[in-house]
């Protein structure tokens, strides 16, 4: 994803910032006057804890998104896994319900439920790596950024598919699929997982892996976040790109050229390259709402053969501009497209997205996409953050890996993936952006270049309202297995603000959550 805002200029722009939003009135007198004396004491020397009474406590629980976003009445930063667990028992012991923090950066509406929670917040102390020479491994805390495991690959001439994004957390996207621009060399995130430490919500402490709680391996690799906090994660790396520096290209069209860009990209398609990655944006100018296409070409490789599938773009009419660098993996999530996809890491806005992947692009659908987001522009102009994205990475590694091989369920379906990402100020707009995405995706939907008319969302892309199977598969046995994992891993449902696979349109099994009728 992008900070559209920064895009068109490549600089940082001026956020559109939002205060944080108001706290849901704190209503367990309990824990307001005595969490801090009771669990706090429970907590080792190097943990923190932070509640309501704490002046500066919205610094501490922030989120990349405040739409629908859980709400907490304290944070805990744990310093070890006992501290992990002795979070854990208190809440459940207390009928508190309590959140793991990655990267902060999940953005599903289904995370609402999570209301005057307790966060257990990983990034602090649990967000380090650690690169294992003896198998090449890296050892990541359970909120460590995807730029800290970068780095710890990169320094020992290693790499691995990392999401785009620098401040997203790992464990946080393999726990859901993990897709980046390596993913056709190396597969998904979560395919580079060897191992995994998870804490249930009874407090017991499991290691999880392809010897180890073996069922739990298969359903944590798709749906993890169901099923227990992860403390700390094992990725398998790889050797370097050859070179390692990687091609970046950027170029913004003033949207003339559009049929011509998704026919170019439609010829591409079928033979695309393990290591070429692009992005394609429909986005606006900072203040100006005049839709331009953006694209960014990356390319693991030198820039005279990423010039093999650049040319025919870089030759297009009427661009508006055209500049391409060299940089090193571990730079790409800084740099790349601008440096505009790292800007996007800003807390306090309200974002949310609507997802499809589709095997084709129409020209003129797209024609009509563009016209359409105009449209959206026109009419509500403090959106103008808002864009329509396209990623088209390689799938080669994806697809080799057996679909029954986890829970992820769509490894033939990762070829493109669309979202419609809303960024804006104000909350009032939200029937405006409702209407337009959803008409947004059923447009999509009804377009794919798929066999048949069905939804398919990458999970960690799904807005919330879509129904469990257009996210964990069509085939039946796939959500009762995750089902039955949940029974035996996280039977009172402790677990439930990540697309909760016990809930389905209608109220899940709690009457907690309504699918597909999100605030
Ligand atoms: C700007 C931006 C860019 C993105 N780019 C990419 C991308 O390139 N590729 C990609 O695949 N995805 C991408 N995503 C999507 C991202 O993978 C998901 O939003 C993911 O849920 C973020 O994880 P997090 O840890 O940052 O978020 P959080 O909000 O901390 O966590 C999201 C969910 O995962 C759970 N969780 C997180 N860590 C743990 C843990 N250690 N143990 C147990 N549960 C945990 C949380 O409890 C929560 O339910 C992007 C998102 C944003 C906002």
């Amino acid at each position: 994803m992008f900070s559209l805002q920064t895009l068109a200029s490549g600089l940082l722009a001026a956020s559109l910032c939002v205060p944080v939003a108001a706290a849901p009135p704190f209503f367990n007198p309990f824990v307001r006057h005595n969490l801090a004396a009771t669990l706090g004491p429970q907590l080792s020397s190097g943990a923190a804890l932070y509640t309501k009474s704490d002046s500066d406590f919205a610094k501490h629980d922030e989120r990349w998104t405040q739409w629908n976003a859980p709400t907490f009445s304290a944070v805990v930063e744990p310093a070890s896994e006992k501290d992990v667990v002795a979070t854990i028992q208190y809440a459940t012991s207390n009928g508190i319900p309590f959140f793991a923090q990655g990267g902060g950066h999940g953005y599903s509406g289904t995370l609402s439920i999570i209301q005057n929670a307790i966060m257990i917040k990983l990034q602090t102390n649990f967000g380090s790596a650690l690169y294992n020479a003896h198998d090449k491994s890296v050892s990541v805390g359970g909120g460590a950024k995807y730029s800290v495991l970068a780095e710890a690959a990169y320094a020992a001439g290693r790499e691995l598919t990392v999401g785009s994004c620098p401040c997203v957390g790992a464990v946080g996207g393999a726990l859901s699929g993990g897709h980046g621009r390596l993913q056709g060399k190396h597969g998904l995130g979560l395919d580079a997982l060897k191992s995994m430490r998870v804490i249930l919500a009874n407090g017991t402490a499991l290691d999880v892996s392809a010897e180890n709680n073996v069922d739990l391996w298969w359903g944590m690799r798709g749906a993890g976040q169901n099923y227990g906090v992860v403390v700390s994660a094992t990725f398998n790396t790889f050797p370097e790109t050859p070179g390692a520096m990687h091609y970046d290209g950027e170029l913004i069209l003033d949207g003339t050229q559009l049929e011509e860009v998704f026919e170019i990209l439609n010829e591409m398609v079928p033979t695309w390259p393990a290591g070429l990655a692009f992005d394609v944006l429909f986005a606006a100018f900072p203040g100006s709402l005049n839709p331009v296409i953006v694209l960014s070409m990356i390319y693991a490789g030198p820039k005279r053969e990423a010039a093999k599938y650049t040319h025919r773009f870089a030759a297009l009419k009427g661009s508006l501009m055209f500049s391409e660098h060299m940089y090193t993996w571990a730079d790409l999530p800084f740099k790349a497209a601008g440096g505009s996809i790292a800007a996007s890491c800003g807390t306090t806005k309200l974002r949310s997205t609507y997802s499809n992947n589709v095997r084709t692009f129409d020209p003129k659908v797209q024609r009509d996409a563009w016209n359409k987001y105009g449209e959206f522009l026109q009419a509500y102009p403090n959106a103008n953050g808002t864009g329509v994205l396209w990623e088209i990475f390689g799938t080669q590694r994806v697809t080799e890996i057996p679909a029954n091989a986890s829970s992820y369920a769509f490894r033939d379906r990762v070829t493109m993936i669309g979202l419609l990402q809303f960024d804006y100020t104000d909350p009032s707009i939200l029937p405006g952006i409702e209407a337009y995405g959803k008409a947004w995706r059923q447009q999509s939907i009804e377009n794919s270049g798929w066999d048949d008319d069905k939804l398919y969302v990458y999970p960690n892309y799904a807005r919330g309202d879509e129904p469990l199977d257009s996210l964990f598969g069509y085939e039946h046995w796939r959500i009762e297995k995750l089902r039955q994992l949940k029974k035996e891993y996280d039977p009172t449902d402790a677990f439930r603000g990540y697309h909760d696979v016990w809930s389905h349109p209608g109220k899940d099994h709690h009457g907690h959550s309504e699918r597909g009728d999100l605030k």
